[in-house]
């Protein structure tokens, strides 16, 4: 379902969605050095930004289903006025954006080996949404420190840990039990929206972490500890080893099931990615 144009706007800027439109009607070409249009990417768009909320409302119907949003193009780089990362929409925040202005509150969890700097610009100030990014760091988008924790209005539901290259699985583990459920469970979110990226598996080529596709499953696997029945929505964001891809979204829908590999890999995390939890947590008490 192509997105409601009022719902769109509550995130985009019109001229950037009418140039963006305008952009792709006249055959397309890059946006930027590695995010490019064609003709055919509007419609995709649109329909990207629109599964969110179309799922929202079979959920909320009474839908008994694991909304995992296998959408292309992907959203979290995109920002209010510009397409960026192979973004053009920031389909998660146009979700959120829904949501909120239903009263809910909603947290977003975001595996993305990358940092989602445009969905953490547009919920930067706002209370009743929690940011959550476990990514590379530093690396592209070079945004997520540890020190972004939100506008004045909103101090503190940005939660960035910044994991340095060479980071696996027994440290999401730790930041799993030690940073995210604590904050999900003092936010107390109405709803869970995951930016699911696959490219912090040790086979992507674009990035230098290293899970395995059962860590993605134990991840999934604890949101469903702290959302309530059917209100975990997970979107399709970056991941560039189809193989990896395939594993890991498997084990995350098993997660979700409580079906998943509760395996533990080896301890091989370099140090500073536990000293990225411990500041963490000293920063949040
Ligand atoms: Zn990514």
């Amino acid at each position: 379902m192509r997105v409601d144009p009022d719902v769109l706007e509550a995130v985009h800027t019109r001229s950037y969605i009418e140039a963006l439109e305008r952009f792709c009607a006249s055959g397309g070409g890059p946006l930027d050095a590695d995010t490019v249009a064609v003709e055919a990417s509007w419609d995709a768009a649109l329909r990207a930004a629109g599964a969110g909320p179309q799922v929202v409302r079979m959920l909320e119907d009474g839908g008994d289903v694991t909304a995992f949003l296998a959408v292309r193009p992907p959203g979290h780089h995109a920002r209010a006025a510009q397409a960026m990362g192979f973004c053009l929409f920031n389909n998660v925040a146009v979700t959120a954006a829904l949501l909120t202005a239903e009263g809910s509150r909603v947290a977003i969890v975001d595996w993305d080996v990358h940092h989602g700097n445009g969905t953490q610009e547009l919920v930067w100030n706002n209370p009743e949404v929690l940011y959550v990014s476990a990514h590379q760091h530093p690396f592209y988008p070079m945004t997520g420190g540890i020190d972004e924790r939100g506008g004045p209005a909103a101090d503190g539901t940005i939660v960035n840990v910044p994991f340095p290259s060479g980071t696996a699985g027994d440290a999401y583990r730790e930041m799993t039990g030690r940073v995210l459920l604590p904050v999900l469970r003092s936010f107390q979110p109405d709803w869970i929206l995951v930016s699911a990226g696959f490219d912090a598996h040790a086979d992507d080529p674009l990035a230098d972490l290293r899970l395995e596709s059962q860590d993605y499953g134990q991840m999934a696997a604890a949101l469903t500890e702290v959302a309530p029945p059917n209100r975990i929505i997970t979107f399709l964001e970056g991941g560039y080893h189809l193989a990896a891809i395939t594993a890991s979204v498997s084990e995350t829908l098993r997660g979700y099931a409580g079906r998943h590999d509760r395996g533990q890999g080896p301890a091989v995390s370099p140090v500073g990615a536990f000293e990225v939890i411990s500041r963490l947590e000293r920063s949040l008490r």
